[in-house]
């Protein structure tokens, strides 16, 4: 099967979901999930008509999508989901449309320093850490309101939502809860939760994005 006919099918399941769950049409975004992919296999599924895509690397986003962009004669929307060394902010905000990963003081800060000279102002997603892993970035749960409270009075961001990747053993409809629960204290539209092997069951807990790799594209290998 190719990543046309995939995507074709990650599409016809969001939509199913989303009307099992008495969701509005076009409430769920698909996020493409393309790290690793190459232009070739990344062009027809924009052909096709996908138009959000994620990347969770700054360097490979900067490698790949330039051309892509030049390729179409629409406005596509490239959404950064990997973790962001501060280092990297100018890079991160001249290349990507959406921020989904502010995850600490020191990247809201760099983010909104780069966006102000850009003149690009950015939707940003907090990333929270919802099973309090200690090796995986995001912000406790408890720390969420405190914490998008400062990235838009002190740092001045756009934040429009929130993001999490439950882990990988657990059950993820309890963490998907926890977020839609967060969004609704904090005031937050946006929902980005569900990957390949639960967007269904993200969809029925809420979310209003989904970022769906490996289900459109084939395995990673790595
Ligand atoms: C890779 C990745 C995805 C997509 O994962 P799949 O299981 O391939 O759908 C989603 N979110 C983040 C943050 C990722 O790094």
């Amino acid at each position: 099967m190719d990543a046309v006919t995939r995507w074709n099918e990650v599409c016809t399941k969001i939509a199913e979901a989303g009307r099992a769950a008495s969701r509005m049409p076009g409430d769920v975004t698909l996020v493409a999930v393309s790290k690793t992919y190459g232009e070739d296999a990344i062009w027809p599924v924009i052909e096709a008509g996908q138009r959000v895509f994620g990347e969770n690397r700054v360097q490979e986003a900067m490698a790949k999508w330039p051309a892509l962009r030049e390729r179409l004669p629409e406005p596509l929307e490239l959404h950064l989901i990997g973790p962001l060394q501060s280092n990297k902010a100018k890079e991160a905000v001249a290349t990507f449309d959406v921020i989904e990963s502010v995850d600490r003081e020191k990247i809201a800060a760099a983010l909104s320093q780069e966006m102000a000279k850009q003149q690009r102002q950015l939707p940003c997603y907090v990333q929270v850490n919802t099973g309090l892993e200690t090796q995986k970035s995001g912000i406790s749960p408890h720390e969420v309101s405190a914490f998008v409270e400062r990235c838009q009075t002190v740092h001045g961001l756009n934040v429009t939502g929130l993001m999490c990747i439950p882990p990988v053993e657990e059950n993820p409809a309890r963490h998907f809860q926890l977020l839609m629960r967060l969004a609704d204290e904090t005031g937050l539209e946006v929902r980005s939760m569900g990957m390949s092997g639960d967007y269904e069951v993200a969809i029925r807990k809420g979310a209003t994005h989904v970022r769906v790799g490996s289900a459109i594209f084939g395995p990673r290998g790595i």
